[in-house]
């Protein structure tokens, strides 16, 4: 089965290719699928947000397409960046890097530490139909970044259970553990309950 991707995150593309090839899915990136463009994430959640980016590119292609949203919450920001981690400092073309270091400096001096993140799986069919899943990964937000895998907030995340930052951890590691692998693995489920329906 072949489904488009629908973001222009080639990190987030390379994670969400080992995740789906486990499931057989042959994953083509919207850029490939001629869809240059970015969809702007108006939805006030991460569910609105990953079904605005799906439902584009099912709409501009006529295929099946599948849309992550993600991102970070932190318990003492009020679950702040949350939809706006992409978006965190204000300036879209700032670095992971330097919103990571926006997030320590808000950090400075709290206690708390708690934190997750979320991913929110959305796929849309040519006939209207929509698939959903989600998944989450608790942790705290370290003190000081280390760690060169990954990609945005991975550097200053330690997952549950962890003592290393999601970014020392490993590709491996880390679609094991991770918000978006227990997503997709959810998403599994409701793709197999989907078609046994048809
Ligand atoms: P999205 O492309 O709108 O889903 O943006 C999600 C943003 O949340 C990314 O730019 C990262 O800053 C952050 N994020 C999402 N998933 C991860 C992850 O697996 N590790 C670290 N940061 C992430």
């Amino acid at each position: 089965m072949k489904m488009i991707l629908a973001s222009n995150n080639k990190k987030k593309l390379i994670e969400m290719q080992t995740l789906l090839s486990e499931l057989g899915i042959d994953v083509v990136s919207q850029r490939d699928a001629g869809c240059d463009f970015e969809v702007e994430e108006t939805g006030e959640t991460f569910e609105e947000n990953a079904y605005l980016k799906a439902s584009a590119v099912t709409a501009a292609t006529g295929e099946i397409a599948i849309a992550d949203d993600s991102g970070l919450m932190v318990d003492a920001l009020d679950g702040a960046p949350g939809v706006y981690s992409a978006r965190f400092t204000g300036n879209h073309e700032d670095t992971d890097e330097q919103r990571y270091l926006y997030l320590l400096e808000k950090l400075q001096g709290e206690e708390n530490r708690a934190a997750k993140f979320v991913s929110s799986i959305c796929c849309t069919f040519p006939n209207g139909d929509i698939l959903r899943a989600r998944g989450e990964c608790r942790g705290s937000i370290a003190h000081a970044p280390s760690g060169n895998g990954g990609f945005g907030y991975d550097p200053v995340f330690i997952p549950e259970n962890y003592e290393q930052s999601m970014a020392e951890l490993g590709a491996d590691v880390k679609n094991r553990i991770a918000h978006r692998g227990r997503a997709i693995r959810a998403f599994q489920e409701e793709l197999r309950n989907y078609y046994a329906d048809k």
